[in-house]
């Protein structure tokens, strides 16, 4: 492909993460042509995400071996003298391997992907899409919005989450094969968020998530950063990564456009987990993308039908995550502590919940 040159395709995906990557894979199904643009070398890398993904994932993924590094039965839930300890009494989630997971999804795909290709302006008219990027303009009849909390695509229309925390991870080489997650809630250090402790197998994550220092979010607390991390834990990782945290989705479909994963805020509010919701929202996507091209209708009105999918499907989830996330932000340690001794009391209820699905 020759820089400056027009690229045409069914549809453009901004994005080859995971959402981008196993979307592409339905609309191929479908017989659609699609682009994915990445603005990265590789897939899968850099990594920003520990990877802890409940069992709902076998529903839309068959779990492999080869990006599988643990599974966990159980979680442990610290608040100053205070505890918690959640199990299931079998696997619950799988820790896997992020850049090999995002790996295994590209396997098999027949969709152009175009590694490098930063999508930097866009414009969505009556006959159709374009995305202009350093390797070039694309031009598509419809344009996924999959590329992450940073998304330049949500960025054009405006649509923006109602928080955007910060996580980062460290990883040391300590081997480590406990069935449990821990979780230490420290309000001082993350006002809204908490630090974990993740068993990989080989190796062990560290990590906490949070307001970013400086954000309107964070007036009372110290930065989310990896000092703090390292310094709370007193660990020398071997590896670092951060990323961002988006929690409650603004709008989701736009003329010839909609978003989906964490371009569209799509994290659970109570962990910051997304791909669950990211990877279900793709194949409401998928359905909505055919349908539209069937019909030859791309109006924002015909698109409007994807959103109220998603809200069908984890919609709840989102909002009752938001109630609960507002009421966490606002107590103190000692509230804190106090309700998770109270909860002690509901755990046979509590061991039963599923770990995307809350509500019912
Ligand atoms: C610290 C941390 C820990 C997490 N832990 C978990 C966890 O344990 N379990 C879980 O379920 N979720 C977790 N998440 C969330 C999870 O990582 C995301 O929900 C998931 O990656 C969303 O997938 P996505 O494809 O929507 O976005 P992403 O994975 O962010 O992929 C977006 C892609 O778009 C590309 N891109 C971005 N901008 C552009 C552009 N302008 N042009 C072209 N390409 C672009 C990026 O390079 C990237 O490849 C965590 C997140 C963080 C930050």
């Amino acid at each position: 492909m020759l820089r400056g040159s027009v690229e045409k395709s069914d549809i453009l995906v901004v994005g080859a993460g995971p959402v981008g990557l196993y979307l592409a894979g339905l609309l191929e199904k479908s017989g659609r042509t699609v682009r994915l643009l990445e603005e990265h070398g590789e897939i899968g890398r850099p990594g920003h995400c520990s990877g802890l993904v409940s069992r709902n994932l076998d529903l839309l993924i068959r779990p492999r071996k080869e990006w599988v590094e643990h599974e966990v039965s159980g979680s442990v839930i610290r608040a100053g003298s205070s505890s918690i300890r959640l199990t299931k009494g079998r696997t619950a989630a799988r820790v896997i391997d992020r850049s090999r997971f995002d790996a295994s999804l590209k396997e098999g795909l027949e969709s152009e992907i175009v590694l490098g290709a930063r999508a930097e302006r866009l414009h969505a008219g009556n006959s159709g899409v374009s995305v202009k990027t350093g390797k070039g303009v694309f031009k598509a009849d419809m344009l996924l919005g999959c590329d992450g909390a940073s998304s330049a695509v949500a960025r054009h229309f405006g649509s923006r989450p109602r928080r955007l925390l910060m996580g980062v991870i460290g990883i040391t080489r300590q081997e480590n094969h406990s069935k449990n997650v821990e979780i230490t809630i420290d309000k001082a250090r993350s006002r809204d968020g908490f630090f974990w402790k993740i068993p990989r197998g080989r190796t062990t994550e560290y990590g906490l998530f949070g307001s970013m220092a400086g954000s309107r979010q964070s007036r009372l607390q110290s930065g989310i950063d990896f000092l703090e991390l390292e310094g709370f834990f007193r660990i020398k990782p071997v590896e670092r990564k951060a990323g961002l945290i988006p929690m409650g989705p603004g709008k989701t479909y736009f003329p010839r456009t909609l978003l989906v994963g964490d371009a569209a805020g799509m994290s659970k509010p109570w962990s910051g987990g997304g791909l669950v919701y990211g990877l279900t929202a793709a194949r409401i996507a998928a359905n909505v993308i055919e349908q539209a091209f069937q019909e030859g209708d791309f109006s924002e009105g015909f698109l409007a039908r994807y959103e109220k999918g998603w809200k069908k499907a984890f919609g709840n989830q989102l909002h009752a995550g938001m109630l609960g996330r507002g009421i966490f932000e606002n107590l103190g340690d000692f509230e804190i502590r106090m309700a998770l001794r109270g909860m002690r009391i509901f755990s046979p209820l509590l061991n039963g919940l599923d770990m995307d699905f809350l509500v019912r």
